[in-house]
Protein backbone atom coordinates (compact mmCIF):
# COMPACT_ATOMS: atom_id res chain seq x y z
CA UNK A 1 0.00 0.00 0.00
CA UNK A 2 1.59 3.35 -0.69
CA UNK A 3 0.81 6.30 1.77
CA UNK A 4 -1.69 8.35 2.07
CA UNK A 5 -1.72 11.77 0.05
CA UNK A 6 -1.19 14.39 1.92
CA UNK A 7 -4.81 16.57 1.48
CA UNK A 8 -6.54 13.59 2.47
CA UNK A 9 -6.75 14.61 5.93
CA UNK A 10 -9.03 17.05 5.37
CA UNK A 11 -12.79 15.75 5.99
CA UNK A 12 -15.14 17.77 4.05
CA UNK A 13 -18.85 17.44 4.10
CA UNK A 14 -19.51 16.51 0.66
CA UNK A 15 -18.07 13.80 -0.99
CA UNK A 16 -17.89 15.39 -4.55
CA UNK A 17 -17.01 18.99 -5.25
CA UNK A 18 -16.46 20.97 -8.40
CA UNK A 19 -15.83 24.01 -9.47
CA UNK A 20 -16.07 25.50 -12.88
CA UNK A 21 -15.68 21.90 -14.08
CA UNK A 22 -15.46 21.89 -17.83
CA UNK A 23 -14.20 19.21 -20.74
CA UNK A 24 -13.40 20.08 -24.39
CA UNK A 25 -12.91 17.06 -26.59
CA UNK A 26 -10.81 17.72 -29.77
CA UNK A 27 -12.02 16.86 -33.20
CA UNK A 28 -10.10 17.56 -35.83
CA UNK A 29 -10.68 20.70 -36.27
CA UNK A 30 -13.49 21.14 -33.85
CA UNK A 31 -14.06 21.70 -30.37
CA UNK A 32 -16.90 20.02 -28.65
CA UNK A 33 -17.67 21.51 -25.85
CA UNK A 34 -19.22 18.32 -23.53
CA UNK A 35 -19.12 20.11 -20.29
CA UNK A 36 -19.45 23.77 -19.66
CA UNK A 37 -18.94 24.84 -16.05
CA UNK A 38 -20.42 22.65 -13.45
CA UNK A 39 -20.54 23.62 -10.20
CA UNK A 40 -21.61 21.16 -7.41
CA UNK A 41 -21.82 19.10 -4.41
CA UNK A 42 -23.07 15.70 -3.27
CA UNK A 43 -23.14 14.76 0.05
CA UNK A 44 -21.76 11.66 1.79
CA UNK A 45 -24.66 8.80 1.76
CA UNK A 46 -26.66 10.68 -1.27
CA UNK A 47 -27.83 8.86 -4.09
CA UNK A 48 -28.20 10.96 -7.24
CA UNK A 49 -29.96 10.24 -9.94
CA UNK A 50 -28.59 12.03 -13.36
CA UNK A 51 -30.72 12.74 -16.40
CA UNK A 52 -30.78 14.46 -19.65
CA UNK A 53 -30.90 13.71 -23.54
CA UNK A 54 -27.90 11.96 -25.37
CA UNK A 55 -24.78 14.33 -25.72
CA UNK A 56 -25.75 16.37 -22.99
CA UNK A 57 -22.21 15.68 -20.92
CA UNK A 58 -23.65 13.01 -18.32
CA UNK A 59 -20.99 10.10 -19.24
CA UNK A 60 -18.02 12.88 -19.67
CA UNK A 61 -18.86 13.80 -15.91
CA UNK A 62 -19.27 10.93 -14.71
CA UNK A 63 -15.59 9.93 -16.22
CA UNK A 64 -14.20 12.90 -14.66
CA UNK A 65 -15.96 12.00 -11.10
CA UNK A 66 -14.88 8.44 -11.19
CA UNK A 67 -11.27 9.84 -12.08
CA UNK A 68 -11.36 7.99 -15.67
CA UNK A 69 -10.88 11.22 -16.69
CA UNK A 70 -9.44 14.74 -16.53
CA UNK A 71 -11.23 18.10 -16.67
CA UNK A 72 -9.93 20.83 -19.20
CA UNK A 73 -10.69 23.32 -16.63
CA UNK A 74 -12.03 23.68 -13.18
CA UNK A 75 -11.24 21.85 -10.28
CA UNK A 76 -12.37 18.79 -8.84
CA UNK A 77 -12.43 17.37 -5.19
CA UNK A 78 -13.32 14.18 -4.38
CA UNK A 79 -13.01 12.59 -0.65
CA UNK A 80 -11.50 16.36 0.56
CA UNK A 81 -8.64 15.91 -2.16
CA UNK A 82 -8.06 17.99 -5.17
CA UNK A 83 -8.35 15.37 -7.78
CA UNK A 84 -7.17 17.28 -10.61
CA UNK A 85 -3.75 18.02 -9.13
CA UNK A 86 -2.73 14.32 -8.80
CA UNK A 87 -0.56 12.15 -11.21
CA UNK A 88 -2.11 8.85 -13.51
CA UNK A 89 -1.18 6.62 -10.98
CA UNK A 90 -2.48 8.53 -8.05
CA UNK A 91 -5.84 8.82 -9.92
CA UNK A 92 -5.51 4.88 -10.29
CA UNK A 93 -4.97 4.40 -7.04
CA UNK A 94 -7.61 6.60 -5.78
CA UNK A 95 -10.14 4.82 -8.21
CA UNK A 96 -9.48 1.44 -6.95
CA UNK A 97 -9.73 2.67 -2.95
CA UNK A 98 -12.44 4.84 -3.32
CA UNK A 99 -14.63 4.20 -6.20
CA UNK A 100 -17.42 1.06 -7.70
CA UNK A 101 -18.17 1.79 -11.15
CA UNK A 102 -20.61 -0.39 -13.01
CA UNK A 103 -22.12 -0.24 -16.43
CA UNK A 104 -24.60 -0.55 -19.19
CA UNK A 105 -22.76 -3.45 -20.86
CA UNK A 106 -21.30 -4.86 -17.29
CA UNK A 107 -17.87 -5.20 -18.62
CA UNK A 108 -17.43 -8.73 -16.92
CA UNK A 109 -14.91 -11.32 -18.47
CA UNK A 110 -16.79 -13.70 -20.18
CA UNK A 111 -14.87 -16.79 -19.60
CA UNK A 112 -14.51 -16.31 -16.11
CA UNK A 113 -16.12 -16.91 -13.10
CA UNK A 114 -18.28 -14.92 -11.02
CA UNK A 115 -16.23 -15.13 -8.16
CA UNK A 116 -12.65 -14.35 -9.88
CA UNK A 117 -15.00 -11.23 -11.90
CA UNK A 118 -15.54 -9.96 -8.38
CA UNK A 119 -11.55 -10.57 -6.88
CA UNK A 120 -10.19 -8.59 -9.54
CA UNK A 121 -9.99 -5.61 -8.25
CA UNK A 122 -8.90 -6.96 -5.10
CA UNK A 123 -5.90 -8.24 -6.98
CA UNK A 124 -5.29 -4.99 -8.31
CA UNK A 125 -5.37 -3.75 -4.36
CA UNK A 126 -2.77 -6.33 -3.67
CA UNK A 127 -5.06 -8.25 -1.53
CA UNK A 128 -3.95 -12.17 -0.46
CA UNK A 129 -5.74 -14.85 -2.09
CA UNK A 130 -7.59 -16.39 0.69
CA UNK A 131 -8.67 -12.89 1.73
CA UNK A 132 -9.75 -12.28 -1.93
CA UNK A 133 -12.13 -15.26 -2.38
CA UNK A 134 -13.62 -14.72 1.10
CA UNK A 135 -14.69 -10.69 0.41
CA UNK A 136 -15.74 -11.93 -3.36
CA UNK A 137 -18.04 -14.67 -1.90
CA UNK A 138 -19.10 -12.33 0.43
CA UNK A 139 -20.34 -9.58 -2.17
CA UNK A 140 -21.72 -12.30 -4.35
CA UNK A 141 -23.80 -13.30 -1.39
CA UNK A 142 -24.92 -9.76 -0.68
CA UNK A 143 -26.17 -9.38 -4.22
CA UNK A 144 -28.02 -12.58 -3.71
CA UNK A 145 -25.38 -14.73 -6.13
CA UNK A 146 -24.17 -16.94 -3.42
CA UNK A 147 -25.19 -19.91 -5.20
CA UNK A 148 -23.61 -19.07 -8.40
CA UNK A 149 -20.24 -18.18 -7.08
CA UNK A 150 -18.66 -20.70 -10.17
CA UNK A 151 -21.26 -19.64 -12.85
CA UNK A 152 -19.44 -17.70 -15.76
CA UNK A 153 -20.95 -14.63 -17.03
CA UNK A 154 -22.13 -16.37 -20.84
CA UNK A 155 -24.19 -18.44 -18.34
CA UNK A 156 -25.87 -16.03 -16.72
CA UNK A 157 -29.26 -13.63 -17.32
CA UNK A 158 -28.55 -10.19 -17.54
CA UNK A 159 -29.78 -9.43 -14.56
CA UNK A 160 -27.73 -11.75 -12.92
CA UNK A 161 -24.69 -10.41 -14.59
CA UNK A 162 -24.80 -6.97 -13.12
CA UNK A 163 -25.57 -8.45 -10.19
CA UNK A 164 -21.73 -10.20 -10.24
CA UNK A 165 -20.77 -6.03 -11.46
CA UNK A 166 -22.27 -4.94 -8.28
CA UNK A 167 -21.11 -7.25 -6.14
CA UNK A 168 -17.41 -6.36 -8.10
CA UNK A 169 -18.03 -2.73 -7.53
CA UNK A 170 -18.47 -2.97 -3.53
CA UNK A 171 -15.82 -5.72 -3.09
CA UNK A 172 -13.47 -3.05 -2.29
CA UNK A 173 -15.80 -1.28 0.26
CA UNK A 174 -15.99 2.17 -2.10
CA UNK A 175 -17.19 5.05 -0.45
CA UNK A 176 -18.88 6.16 -3.98
CA UNK A 177 -20.49 3.61 -6.68
CA UNK A 178 -20.63 4.98 -10.05
CA UNK A 179 -23.21 3.60 -12.42
CA UNK A 180 -23.94 4.69 -15.93
CA UNK A 181 -27.04 3.57 -17.50
CA UNK A 182 -26.81 0.07 -15.05
CA UNK A 183 -30.45 -0.87 -16.41
CA UNK A 184 -30.28 0.28 -19.89
CA UNK A 185 -29.84 -3.19 -20.96
CA UNK A 186 -32.49 -4.79 -18.73
CA UNK A 187 -36.50 -5.02 -18.39
CA UNK A 188 -38.64 -3.37 -16.44
CA UNK A 189 -38.79 -5.99 -13.47
CA UNK A 190 -34.99 -6.49 -13.64
CA UNK A 191 -34.48 -3.26 -13.63
CA UNK A 192 -36.20 -2.59 -10.47
CA UNK A 193 -34.38 -5.65 -9.40
CA UNK A 194 -31.30 -4.31 -9.62
CA UNK A 195 -32.71 -0.81 -7.96
CA UNK A 196 -33.33 -2.62 -4.91
CA UNK A 197 -29.57 -3.50 -4.77
CA UNK A 198 -28.37 -0.25 -4.83
CA UNK A 199 -31.21 1.38 -2.40
CA UNK A 200 -29.50 -1.32 0.07
CA UNK A 201 -26.10 -0.35 -0.51
CA UNK A 202 -27.33 3.54 -0.45
CA UNK A 203 -28.68 2.49 3.28
CA UNK A 204 -25.08 1.18 4.55
CA UNK A 205 -23.40 4.70 3.84
CA UNK A 206 -22.75 4.64 0.30
CA UNK A 207 -22.77 7.34 -1.91
CA UNK A 208 -24.25 6.55 -5.21
CA UNK A 209 -24.27 8.60 -8.48
CA UNK A 210 -25.83 6.65 -11.49
CA UNK A 211 -26.92 8.13 -14.75
CA UNK A 212 -30.16 7.05 -16.04
CA UNK A 213 -32.66 7.95 -19.09
CA UNK A 214 -35.76 6.55 -17.36
CA UNK A 215 -37.77 8.84 -14.96
CA UNK A 216 -39.02 5.74 -12.97
CA UNK A 217 -35.45 4.77 -11.79
CA UNK A 218 -34.45 8.47 -11.41
CA UNK A 219 -37.98 8.21 -9.21
CA UNK A 220 -35.81 5.68 -6.69
CA UNK A 221 -33.24 8.42 -6.03
CA UNK A 222 -33.17 11.11 -3.16
CA UNK A 223 -31.86 13.75 -5.66
CA UNK A 224 -32.23 14.21 -9.52
CA UNK A 225 -29.74 16.53 -11.36
CA UNK A 226 -30.88 16.98 -14.97
CA UNK A 227 -27.87 17.69 -17.53
CA UNK A 228 -28.46 19.66 -21.06
CA UNK A 229 -25.69 20.91 -23.25
CA UNK A 230 -23.12 20.30 -20.41
CA UNK A 231 -24.67 22.42 -18.06
CA UNK A 232 -27.14 21.52 -14.85
CA UNK A 233 -30.42 22.52 -15.93
CA UNK A 234 -32.43 21.03 -13.15
CA UNK A 235 -31.47 19.60 -9.59
CA UNK A 236 -34.43 18.70 -6.83
CA UNK A 237 -34.64 16.75 -4.36
CA UNK A 238 -37.00 13.93 -3.68
CA UNK A 239 -39.04 11.73 -1.42
CA UNK A 240 -37.46 8.49 -3.02
CA UNK A 241 -39.66 5.88 -4.16
CA UNK A 242 -39.36 2.22 -2.58
CA UNK A 243 -37.64 -0.42 -4.98
CA UNK A 244 -38.55 -3.81 -3.04
CA UNK A 245 -42.42 -2.34 -2.77
CA UNK A 246 -42.03 -1.64 -6.72
CA UNK A 247 -40.71 -4.88 -7.28
CA UNK A 248 -43.68 -6.23 -5.51
CA UNK A 249 -45.82 -5.05 -7.66
CA UNK A 250 -44.25 -5.13 -10.77
CA UNK A 251 -44.43 -9.03 -9.78
CA UNK A 252 -47.95 -8.99 -8.80
CA UNK A 253 -48.29 -7.49 -12.17
CA UNK A 254 -46.74 -10.17 -13.85
CA UNK A 255 -48.32 -12.78 -12.02
CA UNK A 256 -51.97 -11.48 -13.19
CA UNK A 257 -51.07 -11.16 -16.76
CA UNK A 258 -49.09 -14.04 -17.44
CA UNK A 259 -48.71 -16.98 -14.51
CA UNK A 260 -47.03 -19.45 -16.91
CA UNK A 261 -43.93 -17.01 -16.67
CA UNK A 262 -43.06 -17.53 -12.87
CA UNK A 263 -40.08 -19.45 -12.19
CA UNK A 264 -40.17 -22.14 -10.75
CA UNK A 265 -40.04 -22.41 -7.12
CA UNK A 266 -40.70 -18.72 -7.23
CA UNK A 267 -43.38 -17.29 -4.67
CA UNK A 268 -46.66 -16.25 -5.97
CA UNK A 269 -46.87 -12.71 -4.83
P1 LIG B 1 -24.15 11.64 -22.66
O1 LIG B 1 -23.51 10.63 -21.80
O2 LIG B 1 -25.04 12.59 -21.92
O3 LIG B 1 -24.85 11.03 -23.83
P2 LIG B 1 -21.42 12.40 -23.38
O4 LIG B 1 -20.79 12.90 -22.13
O5 LIG B 1 -21.08 11.03 -23.82
O6 LIG B 1 -23.01 12.59 -23.28
O7 LIG B 1 -21.06 13.39 -24.56
C1 LIG B 1 -21.16 14.80 -24.48
C2 LIG B 1 -20.66 15.40 -25.80
O8 LIG B 1 -19.28 15.16 -25.93
C3 LIG B 1 -21.32 14.82 -27.01
O9 LIG B 1 -21.46 15.84 -27.98
C4 LIG B 1 -20.33 13.78 -27.48
O10 LIG B 1 -20.41 13.57 -28.86
C5 LIG B 1 -19.01 14.43 -27.10
N1 LIG B 1 -17.97 13.42 -26.77
C6 LIG B 1 -18.03 12.51 -25.76
N2 LIG B 1 -16.90 11.77 -25.72
C7 LIG B 1 -16.12 12.23 -26.74
C8 LIG B 1 -14.81 11.88 -27.21
N3 LIG B 1 -14.09 10.91 -26.63
N4 LIG B 1 -14.32 12.57 -28.27
C9 LIG B 1 -15.05 13.54 -28.85
N5 LIG B 1 -16.28 13.93 -28.44
C10 LIG B 1 -16.81 13.28 -27.41
MG1 LIG C 1 -23.63 8.50 -21.85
Amino acid sequence: MSKESPNSAHQESYLIRTEHLSRTYTMGDQQVHALRGVSNHIDRGTFVAIMGPSGSGKSTFMNIIGCLDKPSGGKYFLDGVDVSSLNRDQLAEIRNKKIGFVFQQFNLLARTSALENVELPLLYADVPASERKRRAHEALERVGLGGRVHHHPNQMSGGQQQRVAIARALVTQPKLILADEPTGNLDSETSIEVMTLFQELWKTGITIVLVTHEPDIAGFAGRVISMKDGRVRIDRRQEPADARAALARERALRAQEHPEELAPGEPAP
